[in-house]
């Protein structure tokens, strides 16, 4: 019976010793220790044994056990390796190609736009303001000299937040920047009531409207409002700010000119044209054909304002402008459809 397992052992072994790959081994394994493998039939016949003979045929037995598990798990080892160096080979992995770039994205153009005008006016002095959005009818129309049922307001009828019980003060969506003009104000001037600080800030933002949605209109848009109060500001400095403006924003030999114009809030009102920057002046159809572009508003602050606002309009006076960094894309890249903005196509955004 030692002899046989020997023979089972040895047998064993050489088997072992041509195994290459992983079916091979469970082949193996199923083989030669397996239930019905011939040395667990050594055991399993081990009660027909004679008393003397049962403990020697057993430990020799259970030592072929071991060695062949140990030699087993030894053989498992090598495949594993061999074949990982197999595959690595075989793939042959480049660590010098260039990886998969991450996308990066960038700022919306409105707000890249938006930026450049601030950069601007705070190269000159002026300080952002943040205003809210959400304005009562009060500072968005009424302190700035729209009267309840004024007919200058049928041009910035908005979107209501809270119509019901407010009577003449709703809650709405601010339709201009404007309102922050009065927010600045009378922080300012609740400091210093007698004698309120000067002020020279630039206020960007979001507004919104109640507008038929078309390739000219939307129903929201960025503005950028500026103001300067303080005491001996006259029209002269408005114009030469504004002037400067355009020169820096559009280049250093851009003509401009001031039309009248009307808003309730300023008193003269002008509106401000640049020579067009795609024909050079000569006319084009973008400037359609008359050589100038109409790129903001302004004017000198109403009386009313400047008292709404804590400010002594005897004392004070003050210029205030506002722009569309949207209208300024559409013209500087001929952009002829202003849903393009808020219409969220990456065709489009990717491009600036
Ligand atoms: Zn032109």
């Amino acid at each position: 019976m030692l002899e046989k397992l020997r023979e089972i052992e040895k047998a064993a072994r050489e088997s072992l010793a041509a195994v290459t790959d992983q079916t091979a081994l469970e082949t193996w394994r199923v083989t030669h220790l397996g239930r019905s493998s011939p040395l667990m039939q050594v055991f399993s016949g081990l009660s027909q044994l004679s008393k003397e003979d049962r403990p020697t045929v057993g430990q020799a037995a259970n030592k072929v056990k071991v060695a062949l598990e140990s030699a087993f798990a030894e053989r498992a080892e090598a495949v594993k390796a061999a074949m990982l160096a197999k595959s690595l080979e075989e793939e042959e992995l480049d660590v010098t190609l260039p990886g998969r770039g991450v996308r990066v994205g960038h700022l919306h153009p409105s707000t890249q736009q938006l930026r450049r005008v601030v950069d601007i006016f705070a190269e000159m002095g002026f300080q952002v303001y943040t205003s809210r959005e959400v304005e009562t009818d009060e500072i968005n129309f009424q302190a700035l000299n729209f009267p309840p049922h004024h007919p200058a307001r049928e041009l910035q009828d908005t979107l209501y937040v809270d119509a019901g019980e407010r009577g003449d003060n709703p809650v709405l969506l601010r339709t201009h920047t404007s309102p922050g003009q009065i927010r600045a104000m009378r922080e300012a001037s609740a400091e210093h009531p007698d004698d309120p600080p000067p002020i020279r800030i630039v206020l960007p933002g979001m507004c919104f409207r109640s507008e038929q949605i078309t390739a000219r209109s939307e129903v929201q848009f960025n503005q950028v409002e500026g103001l300067a109060v303080g005491e001996n500001i006259t029209f002269a400095d408005l114009k030469g700010t504004l002037s400067d403006f355009a020169r820096r924003m559009f280049g250093q030999n851009v003509r401009t000119r001031f039309r009248a114009a009307y808003f309730p809030f300023t008193e003269p009102s002008a509106e401000m044209d640049v020579e067009c920057f795609v024909c050079g002046g000569a006319g084009c159809p973008v400037c359609k054909q008359s050589g100038w572009l109409e790129i903001l508003g302004c004017g000198m602050v109403h009386p009313v304002v400047l008292e709404n606002g804590g400010y002594d309009p005897l004392r004070y006076t003050g210029y205030a402008f506002g722009m569309g960094p949207e209208r300024q894309l559409m013209l500087r890249y001929k952009i002829d459809d202003i849903r393009y903005f808020w219409g969220n196509d990456v065709r489009f955004l990717e491009q600036f």
